[in-house]
């Protein structure tokens, strides 16, 4: 099948008591057990739950993997890969991750004796350097947060391979639709389910896939054992949005387009980061790892111009975290999403106070270049 018939007749598509074609919440806690000792299907929710089992089937296929688990919240499913490793374990990490990532790896896991270097992921002789005798894992995200930068995925699951440690890829900003990480060498895939694969902005949610058999059953008793698993409601509501993920996608690029375009024209911005421009430093790799090139958009305003005054003033383009959703979303990194990050470090990461990241969504497009437009006319 197809990746966008998959999306829609993936999972357990049709319910095996009722033939419902929206697959049934299953909300029971415990399941009737006909054989005492025996190994029934079903037996406590936390362990396995039919409608959590539809959505992780769906999300297995659609990333082309062995298995795949749900869990309460993408920092929920990121803790639940780094459980797989033991204290005195090594990990090179990307330098542009997640900011909760961080916050996770720094505040909890190193307190756990795991091990961490950071690396620039565009840098291949640089993570290959890092590797170290303990190195279990390299974990990363393509494109990145908030700069879109492009890590080479081959490139690096091969570095990886050689030296005997897996891949790790947080595939929140890509979906599967525009980006396969386990085809391209890697082992695991993370998803924030949160932004793009849900769609709405209406729940939190998280996901792992894996292709290798050792991990999966690994991280099943992983799931069980710790217990952050996804909810059946929630499950219901996640694979219902990745229903319209092949829908949304190709609305947020076209939208995308337009927007960027207008962006590159107006004398105010002073630098557009997209990995779809011709311009931008990851754009051959971008091209050659990626279906599209996803509709996330960073910009610089003018140097001294107020990222403040511009965001404030916007009309139909929320000023909100997080991505991915169906409205628009745009805030200020420097502020809101890096802003725990010391300035100085922001500034050396390329992280300007006039910085802006922009989550496309999926509004007529000549309403969100004439909001973007009118608030660059406040500037001044
Ligand atoms: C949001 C996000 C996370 C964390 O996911 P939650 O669902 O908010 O816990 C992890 N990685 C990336 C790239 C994200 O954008």
């Amino acid at each position: 099948m197809k990746f966008n018939t998959l999306l829609i007749h993936g999972g357990n598509s049709e319910d095996p008591t009722t033939g419902a074609v929206s697959t049934p919440i299953y909300r029971s806690s415990t399941f009737h057990q006909h054989v005492l000792g025996g190994e029934p299907k079903w037996e406590y929710s936390r362990t396995g739950n039919p409608t959590r089992a539809s959505l992780e089937k769906l999300m297995a296929e659609l990333e082309g993997g062995l298995a795949g688990f749900a869990f309460a919240s993408g920092s929920a499913a990121i803790h639940a890969v780094f459980s797989l490793y033991s204290a005195g374990d090594h990990f090179v990490v990307g330098s542009d991750v997640y900011g909760g990532t961080f916050r996770l790896i720094n505040k909890v896991l190193k307190r756990f004796g795991l091990e961490f270097t950071v690396v620039d992921m565009q840098d291949l002789a640089a993570v290959e350097a890092a590797i170290q005798d303990n190195t279990v894992a390299i974990y990363l995200e393509t494109p990145t947060n908030p700069l879109l930068q492009i890590a080479d995925l081959a490139a690096i699951a091969k570095i990886a391979k050689a030296h005997r440690v897996k891949t790790i890829v947080d595939n929140t900003f890509a979906t599967p639709y525009n980006q396969k990480p386990l085809q391209l060498g890697a082992d695991i895939v993370v998803h924030s389910a949160t932004k793009y694969l849900n769609g709405h902005s209406d729940l939190v949610a998280g996901i792992v896939v894996t292709n290798d058999q050792e991990i999966a059953d690994q991280l099943a008793f992983l799931q069980n054992s710790i217990g952050s698993t996804l909810g059946p409601d929630d499950s219901w509501l996640l694979q219902r949005g990745i229903k319209t993920l092949g829908a949304r996608m190709r609305v947020h690029h076209e939208n995308t387009a337009a927007v960027v375009d207008f962006l590159e024209k107006d004398p105010r911005v002073a630098r557009v980061l997209y990995p779809g421009l011709a311009s931008h430093p990851g754009h051959e790799i971008a091209a050659k790892q990626m279906k599209h090139f996803g509709a996330m958009v960073s910009f610089e305003l003018q140097e001294g111009l107020s990222a403040k005054q511009f965001v404030e003033s916007l009309k139909v383009i929320d000023l909100a975290e997080s991505l991915g959703g169906i409205e628009s979303l745009i805030e200020v990194p420097a502020v809101m999403t890096h802003g725990s990050i010391p300035r100085e470090i922001r500034l050396q990461n390329g992280i300007k106070d006039e910085l802006i990241r922009l989550s496309v969504g999926l509004e007529d497009p000549d309403d969100l270049i004439a909001d973007l437009k009118q608030g660059l006319d406040q500037l001044n």
